[in-house]
Order: C-alpha cells, then structure tokens, then sequence
C-alpha cells in the first residue's frame, strides 16, 4: 500500500509536461515543434512530421535559437577569411529562358494595344504575371522590365531634390577608384607563411551624458534621451552611410558582418567583422566624416494632443483638424515645405570612441570575436541587460517614454501630433499609440535588422549555410540525400484537427528522433576520431585555417573536410568576455590603440561548451523532399499558353 500524500506534496511533483520539456531540451530539440501533415498523392498515405520551430530567441525556444545563433557564427566564420572572390559572374540564358522572355514581350506588346484601345486585359495580366513568375523559377534575378515590376512601383514620381552638399562640420573625403575585389591583403611571413589579417571593429554612440557603469546616467534629468531616441531609430541608416563612405574611401568593395546590440546605457552599438585590413587612422578619417542627414518635417510644435486629435475623413481618405475642418498637410507636402535653407531634422553621427583590431584567419582571437558578435543574438534588444535595479528601471522607463512621441517612420502615427498626416494615411491611427517596433520596450528604438551582412561575404545565404550544415549531417553519417520524386501535400495539423497530437506526445517524438540522430552522429564522430589519430599528417592546419581535407575509415573513399571534422569533434569553447569599449566616465581614458587582446578570457566551460555543441543544428531533416514548384508552373504556363517549352 502507497503512503497517502497531501495535496501540498501532491502539487510539488514536476508537471509531467515540464519534465519532457527538460528532456527536449537536454537533447537539443526544439520544444515547440509544428505538426506537418504529409500526405502523399500517389500512394494516400498519411505521414505526421514534427518540425522545429525555428525561432531566433531563446525566451521562446532555447534550442532553435541556439542552432541559428550557431548557424549565424558559421556565416560569420566562413566569409572573414575568404581567400577567393565569392560570387560568379552570371550565366549565360537558356534556350528556355529566351523563350519565356520572347513571349513576354510578345503578350506584353498585347497588352498594351489592349489599354490603348480601352479593352479588358485581365487575362493578359494573368499570363504576364505567370511567366514572369516561371521566369524567376528558372533563375533569372530581376525583371526584364523595371517599370512594371514591384521594384519599379512608384519609381516614377519625380525625386526630391535635396541639396549634395557637404555639410561644413565634417571633413572632406576623398574618394579613390574602385577596384572590384572583395578580398584582404596577404602578408608574407619570414618562414614564407602567408598571413590575411581581418578586423573587428566596433562604433558607438555618440554621448548623451556621463553614466556609471552599470550603464544609468549620473544626471539623468540632463541626460539627452531625445537624442538618444533619434539615433536609435536612424542607426541603420548611419551605419549603411558608413560602408559607403569607407568603400569610397579605401577604392575597395569592402565585406563586412555586422550585428547591432545595445550597450548598458541602452544605446546601439554595432560589431563589424570587416574582410581585409583598414588602418585607424583611415578609419578615423571615414568615422570623422560619416553622417546621417535626416529630412523629415520638423516637430517642434505639438498641434494636437490628449482629446484633441485629428479625424479620419473618409470619403477624401485624409486626416482632418477636428474644429475647422481644414485637412492636414500631406506627407508630400509637408516634405515639399522643407525649404533650400532649412536644415535637416536631425544629423546622426558615430561617437568618437570606436575599436578596431587585426584578426587573423584561424586564431583564437578570431573565434573569440566570433563569439561576440553572435552572443546576444538569441535575445531582444532590450532583453541583452536586463535592468536589476531601480536606477536601471529608471533609465529604461525615460528612454521608452523619449520613443513614446518619436516618429518612427514616413509612416509612423505620432506625425499627427505634429499636423501632418503619415504617409500612406488609413483610419484609426492614433498618436503614440504606432504600431512600429521602435517604440516598444524590447526594441529600445532600433526596429532593423540585427545581422547586416554584406552580398560578398561568404558568397551565400543563410538557407545555403544550412544546407551545407544538413549536407555535412548526411555526409557524417554515410547517408545520401535521396530525391524523393514523390508528390505531397504538406498541411499545418491545427489544435481543431482530428489528428492534432498533444504537446507532450510532440516532444516526446521529437526528443526520440533527436536521440537517434545524436547516436548516429556520436559513432560517426567516434570513427572519425579514430581514424584522424591514426593518420596524423592527413589533419593539419594551414596557417591556422584548416580546409584540408582527410579520409575517413568509418567511410573509405570518401572525403572529410578537416575544419568541419574539428567543429564536429573538438567544438569550439565559449568564454565570457570582456567587452572591447567599455561604457561609462572610465571609458574616456580608454586607448583607441594597443596590441593588446580585446577579450579576456576565463576558465573555459567545457562541459557547457559540449553541452551547447549537442544542442546544435542537425538541420530540418524533414525539408528536403518538396514537390518541384517550378514542374507545375512549366504545366500551368504550358496548358495556357497552348505551347510546350
Ligand atoms: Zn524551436
Ligand atoms: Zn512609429
């Protein structure tokens, strides 16, 4: 006979759900996987798939998140030292493609006669937009015609004339002839090595303020949170400034792979991994003239607040004021009202304060870098310092209250405030009350993109890095990627669905999919372990930056790339580190220069490190089989157009 339990003890126990939940995610697997039903045309079989969710932040799901912030490092690691250019030129057009295009025109050619002569070209429309669509099928990029394309909307209207002039507060830049390579410099050593040094660099904000080390403000009733407000919201368009001006400036196409983050004081601050080598002092020189001229209306009048708001006029579909009547200004012509004189809105620049360091290929330093810049990837912005005192909670509150009234955008609500209305106006909109990212607490301003990496950085996408993941998975384990030529239909299964499994029931098969997969893995790397000691010579870097490759007995015949058979077998430690500008008074004295490493390293967390490395991307496994998109367009366009390709 079991002894009775109370309810109290009773509530204690683990929730069943929890545990499987702790098991997913010792295993590495995602913990809110989506259930696909596959269900097979030829045969009707029915097949239920569990894919990962593949969030980015760890507050939703730690396991994906880490496998992108994995995948996002491997990105980072593969462009930095690339030794040849990346990207090739295109292609010659295929005998299919040049037909596609012919027909083009030819319907295009119709559809015109077809306006003039006031007829009905729906159909024309609609076999205009299939063949262009069979068109980027093929793998044509662009379109043949710019004017009709969604890139070519709205290129018409004349473009505003704002005046190119150098502002007087910043030194002139000189720009040089541009050279189309992507790659750094090579350095012979005095054995004859080659070394291809890269940099880390990392700018800053300008100063607000004085603030202590945790980031406060000393005086925060003096501390500038408008400007703060302004150069969030416009740190992309800064940044984008910058590598124009430097590119310009150097005569190079300069690669780069940067990540946005904020710092304590809640500014953004961006890391840029940078190919080739830049010296400070032709850094110091872009960064001196680097700007952001924003011309947006001015807002230093509040016209409308608290009750007295514009309304929505619906039949003109404008705002109007709501005692005279009188429409608001458009954003058109309020934009049109800024005069040849008038200064910008606001001029965004870098702060002093900037780091830059050589990297070379293959170092320690570099992986440290490395994991820098994809530490806090896998959190919000506002989530990177979590405020842990009230002084902390203070700032976040001033600084979210500065983006309260900030307009955010062309589009952005808050410039009713102002009498102006939003460009591409629509009822319902409320001054403080915008939509848009910047204002939020977790975005603290900075609504873009946190990755910004250049076209020729590493040459691909990051959906090309996780193939090459998955790719590397099946090699590992001596499987082939098998075409399944068969034809499915994939639906999402809905909590309504007759065959919508429980939670738990999904994770369980999840983690037991992740634990046949690791085992596999783990044998395969065993193999590989054994057969890289027993043939020394066949695994050996190369000035640090391994590519050769070895061969493997667990798979005779078959090649494995060394670098990826040490990222597999002896993963790469993670340390917490120091960061490279630090905030605060102190920080004023801080050398722009020196040798000396920008990171300190602590006792390195192996088991944490191994722990995180089990938890990385075995890929989606279930993705590869998809019907061929691009078979039944060819049927479509064949079937309309009576022609066979
Ligand atoms: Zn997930
Ligand atoms: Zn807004």
């Amino acid at each position: 006979m079991t002894a009775r339990t109370t309810r109290a003890v009773r509530l204690a126990f683990p929730l069943a759900r929890d545990v499987v939940t702790a098991v997913a995610l010792e295993h590495g697997a995602c913990i809110r996987p989506v259930q696909l039903r596959k269900t097979s045309l030829d045969t009707d079989e029915v097949e239920q798939v569990m894919v990962p969710c593949g969030t980015t932040l760890a507050s939703v799901c730690p396991s994906c998140a880490e496998r992108n912030r994995v995948l996002r490092a491997a990105q980072c690691r593969e462009g930095w030292h690339l030794e040849a250019e990346p990207t090739a030129s295109p292609g010659p057009s295929d005998d299919y493609q040049k037909m596609l295009c012919g027909k083009l025109a030819d319907l295009c050619a119709e559809q015109d006669r077809a306006q003039a002569a006031g007829a009905d070209t729906v159909e024309l429309d609609d076999l205009i937009e299939v063949i262009e669509e069979e068109l980027g099928n093929t793998g044509v990029r662009g379109h043949p015609d710019p004017s009709r394309g969604s890139a070519g909307i709205g290129r018409n209207h004349a473009r505003r004339h704002r005046s190119t002039r150098r502002r007087q507060d910043a030194p002139e830049l000189p720009g040089r002839k541009m050279n189309p390579w992507t790659l750094g410099r090579v350095y012979p050593g005095p054995n004859g090595k080659l070394y291809r040094p890269s940099m880390f660099i990392t700018l800053t904000c300008p100063s607000y303020g004085p603030v202590e080390d945790d980031g406060t403000p000393y005086h925060p009733d003096t501390y500038d949170y408008a400007s703060a407000a302004h150069d969030a919201i416009h740190f992309a368009a800064l940044f984008d400034r910058f590598v124009q001006n430097l590119r310009r400036f150097v005569g190079l196409d300069v690669q780069y792979f940067a990540v946005i983050e904020p710092q304590r004081r809640l500014a953004p601050h961006v890391h840029i991994a940078i190919r080739g080598t830049i010296s400070r002092t032709e850094l110091r020189k872009v960064l001196a003239a680097t700007y952001h001229q924003v011309w947006w209306p001015a807002t230093s009048d509040v016209l409308y607040d608290g009750n007295h708001l514009p309304v929505w006029h619906d039949a003109s579909r404008r705002y109007v004021d709501p005692l005279t009547g009188e429409f608001l200004a458009t954003w058109d012509e309020a934009l049109d009202a800024i005069g040849e004189h008038d200064e910008p809105r606001h001029v965004v620049r870098f702060g002093a304060k900037f780091d830059a360091q050589g990297v070379l290929a293959g170092s320690r330093d570099a992986s440290r870098c490395i994991g820098y810049l994809t530490k806090y990837l896998v959190k919000q912005l506002g989530e990177c310092h979590e405020p842990g005192s009230d002084a902390q909670r203070g700032h976040v509150a001033r600084m979210v209250a500065a983006l309260e009234y900030e307009p955010c955008s062309p589009s952005c609500a808050n410039w009713l405030r102002y009498g102006i209305s939003p460009k591409n106006p629509r009822p319902g909109l409320v001054p403080g009350a915008c939509r848009g990212k910047a204002h939020r607490p977790e975005y603290l301003g900075y609504a873009g993109r946190r990755v910004l990496v250049s076209r020729k950085w590493s040459g691909k996408t990051l959906s090309d890095h996780r193939g090459d993941r998955q790719a590397w998975l099946l090699d590992t384990l001596g499987l082939s990627a098998t075409e399944d030529n068969g034809h499915y239909v994939w639906e999402r299964v809905t909590p309504a669905d007759h065959d919508y499994l429980p939670a738990t029931r999904r994770l369980i098969l999840v983690v037991a999919d992740r634990m046949r997969w690791k085992h596999a893995l783990d044998e395969a790397r065993r193999r590989a372990r054994l057969a890289a000691n027993s043939q020394p010579s066949g695994v050996r870097h190369e000035h640090g930056h391994a590519l050769r490759a070895g061969h493997s007995d667990a798979h005779p015949g078959r090649v494995v790339p060394v670098a990826q058979y040490h990222r597999a077998a002896r993963p790469q430690t993670r340390r917490p580190q120091r960061h490279p500008v630090p905030e605060g008074r102190r920080a004023a004295s801080f050398p722009r220069t020196g040798g000396r490493p920008v990171v300190q390293a602590y006792p390195a967390a192996r088991t944490a490190a191994h722990r995180a490395r089990a938890r990385q991307s075995f890929g989606n496994a279930v993705a590869a089989s998809r019907p061929g998109g691009a078979a039944q367009v060819a049927d479509r366009v064949a079937s309309r157009t009576g022609e066979q390709p």
